[in-house]
């Protein structure tokens, strides 16, 4: 009834007349899901996506369950492995913007529904959920914080307890997105986080969450930080995967 007097709109392109569905259907097949790829066990970048020109270099086996990516080849992480919903592209992208920065939180329901109900099957058991943190100062301004609100529905969802304070930033960095190089982008971010009660994370399997995984470098620091303070294994999940650099 409600829903013949004030009928749904898709959160994204604002057409009416949805019934079930969080996104309608035009905007649902924007969306380009990396489960649809061949990608690393590791790090999770689909083969071949960013760079279409790889996927000809490539020597596919899609039997083979452990296929790394070359940063994984040289170890590079120190997560046990990470895994991205959709590509962070067209409409997706679009909804994380406003969501993020215009304060658009009937985006909120939408994306947390693209991440639950596609949460991929090869994730190990986790006994918590700990959002990247933003500093306060941009909490501050943005009133509140993406991840946390993906890492809680998340953990509803998963029911399993999220740490929201598990991290704190504590110290501001320049937004990732304006550093082109892998290697500034690591400096920019390294101890810039820490666990403020190591006992809440010592011998816990933790799951990392963010909005946006690019290099990896922020997630792999705060990976870092959940490890030296006794976390037993720290998986990454993020709702998209933008192109690195
Ligand atoms: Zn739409
Ligand atoms: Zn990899």
């Amino acid at each position: 009834m409600l829903d013949i007097l004030f009928p749904k709109v898709c959160p994204s392109c604002r057409t009416a007349a949805l019934r079930n569905e969080n996104l309608c259907s035009l905007c649902l097949s924007d969306i380009r899901f990396v489960n649809d790829w061949s990608f690393c066990r590791k790090c999770g970048i689909p083969f071949g996506y960013f760079s279409p020109e790889d996927r000809e270099n490539l020597e596919w086996d899609n039997e083979s369950s452990d296929h790394l990516c070359g940063k994984c080849l040289e170890g590079k992480f120190c997560f046990e492995k990470a895994r991205s919903i959709a590509i962070y592209e067209g409409k997706i992208r679009d909804m994380i913007i406003s969501f993020k920065y215009e304060g658009k939180l009937s985006n909120e329901d939408v994306l947390l529904d693209i991440l639950t109900t596609n949460l991929p099957d090869d994730l190990d058991h986790f006994d918590s959920v700990v959002p990247v943190p933003l500093h306060i100062n941009k909490l501050r301004q943005r009133e509140y914080n993406q991840s946390v609100i993906l890492a809680s529905g998340l953990a509803g969802y998963a029911g399993v307890s999220c740490d929201l304070f598990g991290l704190r930033r504590i110290r501001e960095t320049r937004p990732q997105i304006e550093i082109r190089n892998e290697q500034e982008r690591r400096r920019n971010v390294k101890g810039a986080f820490l666990v403020p009660q190591s006992h809440k994370i010592s011998g816990r399997s933790v799951l990392l969450v963010d909005d946006v995984f690019t290099t990896g470098s922020t997630c792999d620091e705060c990976s870092k930080m959940l490890l030296d303070s006794g976390a037993c294994k720290v998986q990454v999940l993020t709702l998209t995967r933008a192109k690195g650099m």
